[in-house]
C-alpha cells in the first residue's frame, strides 16, 4: 500500500509499482507490475491462513472459499469446458512439466518454442519451424502423418517475437490426427483473450506474474482424464482419499496433483487479475498494442544497423512483443546503455529460446527484447527508439564491460 500507483496512461488501468517515477518497463514478457486491484485484493486475503479444505473454523472456510473461487474464475477466464481440471501449479513451467507426466504418448512441438515448452515432453519430435506459418503448418501435418503424436504442444504468442499461430488451423490438423493440443498461453494470455472451449484446445499453461499479479501461481487447464490416469505430480497431504500403512487411494481432479498446502494468495491474486483484465482484454488491450507495436516496428526500422526478428514472414497476429539486434553492439551493452542513460528497462540475451535465437541470430544468438503491457505508452516507445537512434548516431556517453557475466557501465 505505500507504493505509488500509476496509472496505465492509455488504458487508465491502475498498476502498482515500486519502479522510480519515469522508469520505462519494456519488459512485460519477463513479468508484468501487479493491477492495483490485485494488490488491494492481496491485502484483503493475506489476514487469513488455516487449513484448505480440512477446518471447520472460519479462517478455514475463506481460504477454502477464495482457493475455490479462484479456480472457478480463473477457468471461466480461460473459456473452460465444465469438466475440465484446472490445476494450480507454480507457473507455466511447472504447468507443462506436470502435463508432461500425463501424456500417453509421443509429443510434436516447433523448434520456437520458450524452454518450459520445449524440455519437459519425454518422448518429443521438435519440427524446425519453416519461413512461412503456412509451410511450417504443411510441416507439422507432414510429422502427424509420418508418426502417431499424443499430442501436439504450441506456443500461443511466441516470447521472441510476439508472433502467434492461428490455433484454429494447429487444432484442425491435430484433430484430424488424432491428436490433442497444448497451448503454451505464457505470452499470449495477458494479451488476448483465451477460450479454451471456442479454439477447441486440449490444455492451456499461463503464469500468474505476467498476468499482473505476483510469482508463484499458474494454472494447467484442460482435459481431466490423462490427469487422473497420471501419477500425482507431488506425493503428500492432499492429494489423497485414503492411506494406510501399505496402501494409496489417490484423489482425481485437480486435488490429485495439488498436494501440500495450496499457495491459497497467489490463487486468489491471479483469479483478481483475471476479473480486471477480461474486459480490457477483449478489444481496448489489443488495439493499445497495436498502436504501440506498429510504432516500435516503424521507428527500429529507420535506424541504420538495428534488425528486428521475426520467425515468419506471413504473421498475421503480433502480440506487442519485439526482439532486436543491433549491428556491431552486443545485446548486453545495448540493454545496460539503455538502463543506465535512458531508464529503460529491456531484456536482453537469447530469452529461455535458444534454438529459435540461435537460427535467428546466428553467432552470439543474443538479442534485445522490447515488450509492452497495459501500461506502456507512446512515450515508452519514442524514448526507446530514440535512445536506439542516438546509440547508433553517436555511441554512448559512458563506456560499458561485463562484469560477473552481466555489462555494466
Ligand atoms: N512459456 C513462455 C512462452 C514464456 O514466455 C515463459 C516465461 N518467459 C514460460 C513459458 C515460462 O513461464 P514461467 O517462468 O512463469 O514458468
Amino acid at each position: 500500500a505505500s507504493l505509488p500507483a500509476v496509472l496505465g496512461a492509455d488504458l487508465q488501468v491502475p498498476l502498482v509499482t515500486g519502479e522510480c517515477v519515469g522508469y520505462a518497463n519494456l519488459d512485460h514478457a519477463a513479468s508484468a507490475p501487479a493491477l492495483a486491484a490485485v494488490a488491494e485484493h492481496v491485502a484483503e486475503v493475506i489476514p487469513f491462513s488455516a487449513s484448505v479444505h480440512r477446518g471447520a473454523g472460519y479462517a478455514s472456510q475463506v481460504c477454502t472459499s477464495l482457493l475455490e473461487t479462484a479456480r472457478a474464475t480463473i477457468g471461466r477466464f480461460l473459456g473452460a469446458r465444465a469438466d475440465d481440471a484446472v490445476v494450480f501449479t507454480r507457473s507455466t513451467t511447472d504447468a507443462l512439466n506436470l502435463l508432461a507426466t500425463a501424456v500417453p504418448g509421443r509429443v510434436l512441438c516447433l523448434d520456437v518454442e520458450h524452454h518450459a515448452n520445449l524440455l519437459p515432453w519425454r518422448d518429443v519430435r521438435r519440427v524446425p519451424a519453416a519461413a512461412t506459418i503456412e509451410q511450417t503448418l504443411t510441416d507439422l501435418a507432414t510429422a502427424l502423418a509420418e508418426e502417431e503424436f499424443a499430442l501436439v504442444a504450441v506456443t500461443g504468442a511466441s516470447n521472441v517475437t510476439g508472433e502467434a499461430l492461428p490455433i484454429a488451423d494447429v487444432v484442425a490438423l491435430a484433430r484430424a490426427a488424432g491428436a490433442r493440443v497444448a497451448l503454451d498461453a505464457a505470452q499470449l494470455a495477458p494479451h488476448r483473450r483465451v477460450d479454451i472451449a471456442a479454439w477447441g484446445v486440449d490444455y492451456v499453461a499461463i503464469s500468474g506474474h505476467k498476468l499482473y499479479a505476483p510469482y508463484g501461481a499458474g494454472v494447467l487447464a484442460g482435459r481431466a482424464d490423462w490427469l487422473d490416469a497420471a501419477p500425482p505430480f507431488l506425493a503428500g497431504g492432499g492429494a489423497t482419499l485414503a492411506v494406510d500403512t501399505c496402501t494409496v487411494r489417490w484423489a482425481s481432479g485437480a486435488q490429485r496433483h495439488e498436494a501440500g498446502s495450496p499457495n491459497v494468495v497467489g490463487a486468489a491474486a491471479l483469479a483478481q487479475a483475471c476479473r480486471t483484465l477480461a474486459p480490457v482484454l477483449t478489444d481496448a488491450a489489443p488495439e493499445h498494442e497495436r498502436v504501440l507495436s506498429e510504432r516500435l516496428s516503424a521507428g527500429l526500422a529507420e535506424i541504420p544497423g538495428v534488425t528486428e526478428l521475426s520467425i515468419w514472414s506471413d504473421s498475421t497476429d503480433k502480440v506487442g512483443v519485439h526482439a532486436f539486434t543491433v549491428a556491431d553492439r552486443p545485446a548486453g551493452y545495448v540493454a545496460a546503455y539503455l538502463s543506465a542513460e535512458h531508464g529503460i528497462g529491456v531484456r536482453d540475451g537469447k530469452f529461455c529460446a535458444h534454438p529459435l535465437l540461435d537460427r535467428l541470430n546466428p553467432g552470439s544468438g543474443a538479442a534485445l527484447r522490447a515488450s509492452f503491457g497495459l501500461g506502456t505508452t507512446t512515450e515508452h516507445i519514442d524514448r526507446l527508439v530514440e535512445a536506439l537512434d542516438t546509440l547508433v548516431r553517436r555511441g554512448s556517453r559512458w563506456t560499458y564491460a561485463p562484469v560477473d557475466g552481466r555489462w555494466a557501465p
